[in-house]
């Protein structure tokens, strides 16, 4: 049925959101066969913060059918490398190291041309995407999520679509989470990132030119990722007391370089850079959600959690719940039965992913746990455990007891480095932050 200003549309699925999360899900849905429409309020190309990807992004591309476009546009990373301060100890996980040895790289990507091509492969696959309109609402019947109401951002012109299940794929602006009252505080300190792109910033040589640079300072870390050509992401995570210690009136610019002013090992590789454009910044941007799915619906990516940018998992949990979720709604169309009890494994498999990540997000502000981190040895193979974290190996089951084993033994050694520097009176801070500023 049409109308002039009210259009009534039926589809299979609607998505709200064409981030990785949206366009993955409505991507392997369409590839299945089903009816999918993608409404995104934004127009593409845009910019998106979180630009470093995960080795295990790189099996999802390749579903995708993306690995050939991923070569031509993206640079390689082979490694994430964290530094002290002063760039005087430094560690470099490569991801060869890990566990598994299926998935030695990934890719550093300038968002707003990734978001793009994922989307513009969304649409070859068959999916309606509906660009610079915005869903206000989610139509519910009975407890039930039984479509959405879109508003285009120019006309004003309102959509209404009927659909068997709702996909909220709206990021950080929690659409579902909102309405249901369902956001929940983390666990994790308040911070904030100040960032920017710059050209011509110091990168490492040969293969590692692509290696994500972590950077660890007294108020947080730093993060800089190269993209192909001449520019890098920097940013910097600060927590409370930077932000407390600010001058008055310091803007986004001023804070960016506050940071960098007192961290030798970003601003040396700043010496010949240019700023591309005024610094941004994003605080707040830890939480939960109490359940990831209803009747009716189910949301992906960072609708449902948003952890913590240390170990840029954010990406490959939007896409691999994308991919967890449209395998569970197509379940749903096989049983014809779109309740909330459908999504359970689908939840219990990302909660499971999640508490890994967050262990260690959570060790990586551990003063004690951040010493073991720039050991060089792999005692007992902790250090494999670690770079298959950072490659984002958490959903294997074959190797999960090993993992399970180096990270049980990291933390054990993470509590016995604690205990020896209150004994030796070393204080509470580790050995990297007691650096002299
Ligand atoms: C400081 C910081 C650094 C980060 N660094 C990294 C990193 O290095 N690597 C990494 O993997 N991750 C990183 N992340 C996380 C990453 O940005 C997110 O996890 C990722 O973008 C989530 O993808 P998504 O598809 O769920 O959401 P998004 O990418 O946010 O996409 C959501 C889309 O939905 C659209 N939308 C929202 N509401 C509506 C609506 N009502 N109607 C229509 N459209 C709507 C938005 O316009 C947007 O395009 C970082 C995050 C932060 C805060």
């Amino acid at each position: 049925m049409t109308g002039s200003n009210n259009e009534i549309l039926s589809f299979d699925v609607a998505v709200v959101g064409a981030g990785p999360g949206g366009s993955t899900v409505a991507s392997y849905l369409a590839k299945a066969g089903k009816k999918v429409i993608v409404f995104e309020r934004e127009v593409f190309p845009r910019f998106h913060i979180g630009e470093s990807l995960l080795p295990h992004n790189v099996p999802l591309l390749e579903e995708l059918g993306l690995l050939p476009e991923m070569e031509k546009r993206f640079i390689r990373k082979y490694a994430a490398n964290f530094s002290d301060r002063t760039g005087a100890r430094t560690v470099r996980y490569p991801f060869a190291k890990a566990i598994s040895k299926k998935y030695p790289y990934s890719y550093e990507v300038e968002r707003s041309e990734f978001d793009q091509m994922l989307a513009e492969n969304a649409e070859k696959l068959g999916v309606d995407l509906r660009s610079e309109w915005s869903v206000k609402k989610v139509l519910f019947e009975n407890d039930q999520a039984v479509g959405v109401e879109a508003t285009s951002n120019k006309t004003g012109q309102k959509i209404t679509v009927r659909s068997s299940i709702v996909v909220d794929a709206s990021g950080q602006s929690i659409l579902m989470g909102k309405h249901l009252g369902l956001k929940q505080k983390s666990a994790l300190k308040t911070r904030a990132a100040f960032f920017s792109h710059f050209e011509n910033a110091e990168r490492d040589p040969g293969d590692r030119e692509g290696d994500i640079q972590i950077i660890a300072y007294r108020y947080g870390w730093f993060w800089m990722i190269p993209f192909k050509g001449n520019t890098t992401s920097v940013g910097a995570v600060v927590n409370e007391a930077f932000l407390a210690e600010r001058e008055k009136g310091d803007d986004m610019d001023a804070s960016l370089w506050r940071a960098i002013n007192e961290t030798p090992a970003v601003k040396n590789r700043l010496k010949n850079a240019t700023q591309k454009w005024p610094a941004k910044s994003i605080g707040n941007y830890s939480y939960g959600m109490s359940r990831y799915a209803g009747n009716g619906f189910v949301m992906v990516g960072d609708a449902g959690a948003f952890l913590d940018p240390v170990f840029s998992s954010g990406v490959f949990l939007a896409m691999k719940s994308a991919q967890l979720a449209s395998n569970a709604i197509l379940k749903c169309f096989k049983r014809n039965d779109f309740s909330a009890k459908q999504f359970k494994g689908y939840e219990k498999c990302l909660r499971g992913s999640q508490k890994l990540f967050f262990r260690f997000i959570n060790g990586w502000y551990d003063p004690a746990f951040l010493d073991l981190f720039f050991l060089s040895k792999n005692i007992l193979g902790v250090k494999s455990a670690i770079v298959t974290v950072l490659a984002a190996d958490v959903f294997n089951p074959r190797y999960l007891w090993t993992l399970k084993f180096g990270i049980w033994l990291m933390f054990a050694l993470a509590t016995l480095h604690r205990w020896q520097c209150k004994l030796f009176r070393k204080g509470s801070r580790s050995l990297i932050q007691q650096q002299p500023v």
